[in-house]
């Protein structure tokens, strides 16, 4: 990674994405969703298999068949939901041992006085 790319990450404020639930014109069953940057719903984008699978990226979600009977799938309910990078989750969800670090102590307790403060 170069250091313009780090120094773009922290600027970023989140994104618009649009999630559509994938149902199956057969059975009816939802089958997981796509979520994507742009709408009209394009035919790539990040598929989110029901259950909690692994999110992967495809080139066209109609190419994805129903797990449970094979059928095709349609987009449903098309939702925008605003995105915060990976990367930024990755570090504010980063494991942590032993004691947290200063900086999340502060912010921790920054974030409890704000919240108080709306009381
Ligand atoms: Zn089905």
């Amino acid at each position: 990674m170069t250091d313009a790319e780090r120094q773009g990450e922290g600027q970023t404020a989140g994104r618009t994405a649009y999630v559509a639930e994938l149902q199956c014109f057969l059975c009816g069953s939802l089958a997981g969703s796509i979520e994507t940057d742009r709408k009209p719903l394009p035919p790539n984008g990040v598929w989110h298999p029901v259950g909690g699978g692994r999110p992967q990226r495809v080139p066209d979600w109609r190419a994805l068949r129903c797990p449970r009977c094979g059928g095709a799938l349609y987009a449903e309910n098309v939702e925008a939901v605003v995105r915060y990078d990976e990367a930024d989750e990755l570090r504010r969800e980063a494991p942590r041992r032993g004691r947290p670090p200063k900086w999340l102590v502060e912010e921790r307790r920054r974030q409890r006085d704000a919240a108080e403060s709306r009381l």
